[in-house]
C-alpha cells in the first residue's frame, strides 16, 4: 500500500470474483457465465470496418444501443442508460443519488459489490438478514427510511420476490431510492420494468452478461423514468462520457435485436438446469430451485467445502462461499448438458455412488 491510498480503501475488502487459476484447463463453473456463444449476429456486426473505426469516438449518447434495448421492451431510448457491465451501472446509479453517509440496505446475502460500492461511495448500510428458508423478508424494505438495493432473483441464493412486492417496497415511499437488480430476469421471473412508468423512485438493472452471453463484453443498462435517465447521463458526462468502446456498442446493438437466440440459450439452460436439480436430489443434495442459470444446494455426506475441492481437484471450478449461513452450500453455474453430464459424473465418483445407474 502506498503512503497515498485514501483510508476508506485501506480498510475496505474489495469484491472477490470467482477465482480464475491457470495451471491448467478447468470447466469454469464459478461465475454464472456462459458455455454458450454470443448471437452470431454480434460476430456479423464486428466487421473489418466497424473495427477500423476505433479511430474515433463514438456518438457517447450510444442511441444505437439504446433504443436497440428500448425495443425489447417498448421502451423509448430516453428510458436507458448502457454502462460498462451492469456493474458500472449501478456504481453510476448510486454516484447520482446516494450522498455519502445517506442510509441504503441490502439482504445479508447478495451480491456482494453491494456492500463493495456501499463502502466506495461511503454509505451508512445496513443488511437485513434472509429469513431461514434463504427469503428475503419484504416487510424489512416496506418498513425502512432507508434506500433500498435488491437482486431479484438474488445471487446466490437464486430466490426471487414477485413484482406486486417489490411494488409495496417502491410505493411505499416515493422518497425513498428502490434499485432493482434483475440480472437472471430473463430465466423466467417477471420483469419489474413495467412498473417504471408509475413510480419515478424505481431504477432497473439488467446485464447482458448472464443471458445474452457476453460478460467479457461489458454491457449492462438501467431501466427507469426518463428524468432518471437524464441525471445519470449527466453524471456520466461528469465522469466518463465514453465508458463503453465502439466494438461493445456495435455487438451489443446486434445481440439486443437478435431476441430469438436469447430465448433459444435460455430454454437450454433451463432444460438442464432442471435436469440437473432432479439428478441432485436423487443423490439426497437440498436443492434450492430456482429461475436462473445457475443451482444452488447443500450436498449430503460430504460438507460443500469439500465437495468445491475435489470437483476442483477433477478441474471443475464451483462457487464455495466460507461464510456464516452460506458455507454449507455450493453455487454451480449450468454449462451445456455434456458440461453438466460430465458435474454430475465427477461428484457421484466424489461422494463413492456408482454411475452405473
Ligand atoms: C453477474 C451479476 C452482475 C454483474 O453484471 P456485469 O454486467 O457483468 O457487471 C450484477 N448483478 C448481479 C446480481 C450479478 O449476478
Amino acid at each position: 500500500m502506498s503512503y497515498f491510498l485514501l483510508d476508506e480503501f485501506k480498510n475496505s475488502t474489495p469484491y472477490q470474483p470467482g477465482e480464475m487459476p491457470n495451471d491448467r484447463d478447468y470447466l469454469k463453473l464459478n461465475a454464472n457465465e456462459s458455455s454458450y456463444p454470443p448471437s452470431p449476429k454480434v460476430l456479423d456486426a464486428m466487421t473489418v470496418a466497424e473495427v477500423n473505426s476505433v479511430t474515433h469516438y463514438c456518438d457517447p449518447h450510444y442511441v444505437s444501443l439504446r433504443k436497440a434495448i428500448g425495443s425489447i421492451y417498448d421502451l423509448s431510448y430516453k428510458n436507458i442508460f448502457v454502462g460498462n457491465g451492469a456493474d458500472e451501472v449501478l456504481s453510476f446509479a448510486m454516484m447520482s443519488f446516494f450522498r455519502r453517509g445517506m442510509k441504503v440496505c441490502f439482504p445479508d446475502i447478495t451480491y456482494d459489490f453491494y456492500r463493495t460500492y456501499a463502502v466506495t461511495y461511503g454509505l451508512d448500510y445496513k443488511q437485513f438478514p434472509l429469513k431461514d428458508d434463504y427469503s428475503i423478508d419484504v416487510n424489512d424494505y416496506i418498513n425502512t427510511d432507508r434506500d433500498v438495493i435488491l437482486a431479484n432473483p438474488n445471487n446466490p441464493t437464486g430466490q426471487a420476490l414477485s413484482v406486486s412486492d417489490i411494488e409495496k417496497i417502491v410505493s411505499a415511499n416515493p422518497y425513498r431510492m428502490v434499485l432493482i437488480d434483475e440480472a437472471y430476469v430473463d430465466y423466467g421471473n417477471e420483469s419489474c420494468v413495467p412498473l417504471i412508468s408509475r413510480y419515478s423512485n424505481l431504477i432497473i438493472v439488467q446485464t447482458f452478461s448472464k443471458s445474452r452471453n457476453m460478460p467479457g463484453a461489458r454491457i449492462g443498462f438501467a431501466i427507469a423514468s426518463s428524468d432518471i435517465i437524464k441525471d445519470m447521463e449527466r453524471v456520466k458526462f461528469s465522469f466518463n462520457p465514453f465508458n463503453l468502446s465502439t466494438l461493445a456498442i456495435a455487438g451489443g446493438t446486434a445481440a439486443a435485436l437478435d431476441e430469438e437466440y436469447m430465448s433459444l440459450c435460455v430454454g437450454k439452460i433451463k432444460y438442464t438446469r432442471e435436469w440437473f436439480e432432479d439428478e441432485l436430489e436423487k443423490l439426497g443434495f437440498n436443492v434450492y430451485r430456482t429461475e436462473t442459470n445457475f443451482v444452488f444446494f447443500q450436498p449430503k455426506g460430504i460438507s460443500a467445502a469439500d465437495l468445491t475441492a475435489q470437483l476442483k481437484a477433477n478441474g471443475i471450478l464451483v462457487r464455495y462461499y466460507d461464510e456464516k449461513r452460506l458455507d454449507t452450500f455450493v453455487r454451480i453455474t449450468i454449462g451445456t448438458e455434456a458440461e453438466m453430464e460430465r458435474v454430475l459424473v465427477t461428484i457421484r465418483k466424489i461422494i463413492g455412488v456408482s454411475n452405473a445407474a
